[in-house]
């Protein structure tokens, strides 16, 4: 999660496994960027009759840079981080942090960097964490996650027993035997294939932690990403030597949720578009009622939790508990089920030729199972007046 290097552009090479921030564009992100100052798009108005968060935002324009706010949240996975670490010390586990491991595929250089490396003292398990800070923790991993943690494991597996490991400053590199070894004082197998490797995604609010996993490596998987790394490296290799230009590259349309924070995102080529500044205060008023609705939102999850916590304190799951003319109840919920993206294309690659049968297999292994969860009905009670 910590990010030692800004932008893949500067640094030659694909990486797996870093978040980006402030330095440079993001590593999802095709332009290789160069740093330029942001300046102001809207011509703002006094702001003193603006909402909150209007006011916010005109003030980050004014001043031409980020505000407090941003800042704050663009720190926020360091803090956790650090935090995490200290809470393994402190429960006496041993860990490798930041690890690079490095490879070439093709003429292409890739380096993925893994959050924590935590091998067993008998060296006959290891576990990789790929951190993730977010405000509250999400039902279930998100595929870009998952496939992030896939480009770690993948090589740490692959290459085990080369020299292509690296910490610290990164100007030495060693085996990962080696390197378990001088720093941990854990002795491994020269083989990965005699050490279980799981992987998980570890989010981590300020209040609470969340694993999600276990991940092995996944030859399939990695093979895919390394192709993703390799078209993503030739278009940049031929916007250097001018044959195209950035706006020919093909791109994603989504927006990531880096985006939003991204010091780039004026002139970012997936953004391009008609100009209509007449429709500022139109957009602004929405975003305005939308950081509203989020407000309400999070006030209404805050109430349901203090009533379920409520009803499980007076000991009625499941039961009606009325008020005067409103009641509620506690039910719980299945899990929801979704697929999992790589699985089923790794099952949709190898399955030529695939009868009803193996493809409602298929599908049923690529089946997820979300975490049962509880729900708050709560209903008004007819017949009373007010
Ligand atoms: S705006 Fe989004 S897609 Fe564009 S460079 Fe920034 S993070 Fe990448």
């Amino acid at each position: 999660m910590r990010n030692r290097e800004h932008g893949f552009a500067r640094k030659n090479s694909v990486a797996f496994g870093r978040r980006a921030e402030g330095g440079g564009r993001p590593a999802h992100c095709s332009e290789p960027g160069g740093s330029r100052p942001l300046p102001g798009r809207v011509r703002p108005g006094s702001g003193a009759d603006l909402p909150q968060s209007r006011r916010g935002r005109q003030a980050e324009l004014e001043a031409g840079g980020p505000s407090l706010e941003t800042l704050l949240k663009l720190r926020h996975g360091h803090w956790l981080e650090y935090g995490v670490e200290e809470a393994l010390g402190a429960a006496g586990r041993k860990y490798i942090s930041q690890l690079r491991v490095s490879l070439r595929h093709g003429k292409v250089p890739v380096k993925a960097h893994l959050d924590l490396v935590l091998p067993d003292e008998d060296g006959r398990s290891l576990t990789v964490l790929e951190l993730k800070s977010t405000a509250k923790l999400p039902g279930q991993v998100y595929p870009n996650h998952e496939a992030q943690l896939y480009g770690q494991l993948g090589p740490l597996s692959r290459l085990w027993n080369r020299p292509d490991f690296s910490i610290g400053d990164y100007s030495a590199s060693h085996t990962f035997p080696e390197l378990a070894e001088r720093h941990l004082g854990i002795k491994l197998p020269k083989s990965a294939a005699s050490v279980s490797i799981r992987g998980f995604v570890l989010a981590v609010s300020p209040q609470a932690a969340r694993a999600f996993g276990p991940h092995e490596p996944n030859a399939a998987v990695l093979t895919a990403m390394l192709r993703t790394g390799a078209v993503i490296w030739r278009h940049l290799a031929a916007i250097r030597s001018g044959q195209t230009t950035l706006e020919d590259v093909p791109h994603c349309s989504g927006v990531q949720s880096t985006c939003t924070y991204c010091a780039y995102n004026r002139d970012c080529p997936k953004f391009q578009g008609d100009s209509h500044p007449e429709l500022e205060q139109e957009l602004a008023t929405l975003v305005d009622l939308k950081a509203a609705r989020s407000d309400l939102e999070a006030e209404i999850k805050e109430r349901e939790a203090q009533l379920k916590a409520l009803a499980a304190l007076m000991g009625r799951p499941g039961q009606w508990i009325n008020g005067r003319t409103h009641r509620f109840r506690i039910s719980s919920q299945a899990g929801k089920v979704t697929l999992d993206h790589n699985l089923l294309k790794s099952g949709l690659e190898q399955g030529d030729g695939m009868d009803e049968k193996k493809l409602s297999a298929m599908l049923a292994s690529a089946q997820k199972v979300g975490r049962p969860f509880e729900r708050l009905q709560i209903s008004p009670i007819n017949g009373f007046s007010a």
